[in-house]
């Protein structure tokens, strides 16, 4: 928990100096209030899955570049375990493990992603052109595309537009684990 934000408080700081923008300019283009983002830098708060994810849309970047440094190129087989990696940023329900975080060879982000009993994210729009994947490995969830909640059982895939308002909850007794690849087609990220 130290470490990640630790290294989101860097990484905040670093993307906000790239674009020179001001507290002010970032609260007004992440919509994250300015003392939070102030709170965030000094490394005082661990802010939710949700925020993490307005301040990555507001800079146009990939979650997966706050949790943790691009991976160098020109690695051959790479192999990670959800299990070591897999975090719960803050209070809110969910985990994450960065599976295969943001390359701009690849174009893509993975996520293991698991929704606690109960919990119900909503997403801004992601940017232009980028598709998300959804695969159910276990439990139940349901999924907010165009205005109608899905329900999917384990072993559903799902590819959407995501520049549109989407969402995640789960409404069980029970976890329900997801992979979520995100695929953007500018790649500058
Ligand atoms: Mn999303």
């Amino acid at each position: 928990m130290q470490q990640l934000n630790q290294y989101l408080s860097q990484s905040l700081k670093e993307f906000r100096k790239q674009k020179g923008w001001s507290l002010d300019r970032t609260a007004k283009e992440t919509g994250v209030s300015k003392a939070m983002l102030g709170q965030i830098e000094r490394g005082e708060s661990s802010p939710t899955v949700a925020t993490l994810w307005k301040i990555a849309g507001g800079f146009n970047t990939s979650l997966s570049s706050f949790l943790e440094p691009t991976p160098a190129e020109n690695q051959g087989t790479i192999i990670r375990s959800a299990t070591q990696l897999r975090q719960k940023p803050a209070s809110d329900a969910m985990l994450v493990a960065s599976l295969f975080p943001f390359e701009p060879r690849f174009g893509f982000e993975m996520f293991e992603l698991t929704l606690l009993p109960g919990y119900e994210r909503l997403s801004d729009p992601h940017e232009a052109g980028v598709t998300e994947h959804v695969i159910l490995l276990s439990g139940e969830m349901e999924l907010l595309l165009n205005n109608r909640w899905i329900p999917l059982t384990q072993g559903a895939a799902v590819r959407f537009a995501a520049d549109k308002p989407h969402g995640y909850r789960n409404q069980t007794e029970k976890p329900a684990v997801f992979h979520n690849l995100i695929h953007y087609q500018d790649t500058s990220h």
